[in-house]
């Protein structure tokens, strides 16, 4: 039995508490600052900081310039002191989530500001998966791949994932179904036992010159200010090759997306964890669409925090219409969990 299992937010954040979308970058500073020291005059020493978070404070002043709102976040941020910077809540709206200010960006057409935010992005996800940051082990994605994928001929398992965080790449090897220019020496990208692991947004340890356009794969233990050093053509540094939502599909993700629906296609029960197929992941919901068996065993987990059985209640009938919405070809009844990876992982039953 084929089987197809997809990835979201809510998984990477389960297994380790990876910031969600609406955190990303925000967070930062809160998720990675180191205490500091304070002197005999009571006065925090920041020099380390500054340095460290100095694209963060540049974040600040790029929000500034885009939203008359966020003025005054780039001064707050210098005279923090000893305090941890937290984003006041007028700019928690979901107008000011990173997706949303990428797509502004994009349209206004400011690639310093674009590549900016990709860094800060990377440098966020990175830093805080580095010691001392690390807070929780990644047990789940541990988990997942020895008792549910370990446990299937491995021929049969594909993995589909919209993050790209690099949490499930720390456990084993992956096929990741995309060609690459330049391999890391030391990685084996192609064999015929490794699992299908296609990375529909991309990853952080795929590099891309947007010169030559030349993709690279790296280790997937690089860390904060790698691709400063990865120089290509006339002096450009490389980018990690992350798609955010919005923004065009380079040609080079079309392939991705193609092999994405093979999978699916073949596959005879899918199941989605921690993904919502949110409104403007269109093309995921196209795709899938398209892709899907009408009689495909769905399995959705997603994770609710009551314990009321009528909150629960209603939300499992809020997911099954927006599938039914969404997918109205699948003949068979949606299996809905709300008890998270966790438990999904925990009660596995190999079929
Ligand atoms: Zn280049």
């Amino acid at each position: 039995m084929n089987e197809v299992f997809v990835f979201g937010a809510g998984a990477s954040y389960a297994s380790a508490g990876t910031p969600l979308g609406a955190q990303l970058v925000w967070e930062y500073h809160r998720d990675c600052t180191p205490l500091k020291r304070i002197d005999e005059w009571g006065i925090a020493d920041t020099q380390e900081d500054d340095v460290v978070f100095s694209n963060f404070h540049k974040f600040l002043e790029v929000i500034e310039r885009h939203f008359p709102q966020a003025v005054g976040e780039s001064a707050r941020f210098r005279n923090r002191g000893a305090a941890v910077y937290h984003r006041p809540e007028h700019l928690e709206a979901k107008e000011y989530s990173i997706d949303e200010i990428l797509k502004l960006i994009q349209e206004r057409s400011d690639n310093d500001d674009r590549k900016l935010i990709k860094k800060l992005i990377f440098e966020h996800l990175s830093h805080q998966f580095a010691y001392p940051h690390k807070l929780r082990p990644n047990e789940l994605y541990q988990n997942f791949i020895d008792k549910v994928v370990n446990s299937k001929s491995k021929r049969t398992a594909s993995i589909i994932s919209f993050n790209f965080d690099l949490l499930l790449d720390e456990v084993q090897y992956f096929d990741y179904m995309i060609e690459f220019d330049s391999p890391h020496p030391s990685k084996r990208n192609r064999s015929a036992d490794l699992i299908p692991f296609i990375k529909l947004n991309g990853s952080l340890n795929w590099g891309i010159c947007w010169k030559c356009k030349r993709l690279s794969l790296y280790s997937c233990y690089i860390r904060r200010g790698f691709y400063e050093k990865e120089i290509c053509c006339e002096e450009n540094a490389k980018e990690p090759f992350i798609i955010v939502p919005y923004e065009n599909y380079a040609d080079k993700m079309k392939i991705l997306w193609s092999k994405a629906e093979h999978q699916l296609r073949l596959a005879h029960k899918v199941t989605i964890i921690g993904y919502s197929f949110p409104e403007y992941d269109q093309k995921a919901i196209e795709s899938f669409s398209t892709a899907l068996n009408e009689n495909v065993e769905l399995q959705i987990v997603d994770y609710c925090t009551k314990s009321d059985s009528n909150v629960r209640e209603k939300e499992t009938e809020r997911i099954k219409v927006k599938y039914r919405e969404m997918f109205p070809h699948l003949k068979r009844e949606f299996k809905i969990s709300l008890d998270g990876f966790a438990d999904f992982v925990e009660n596995y039953q190999s079929t």
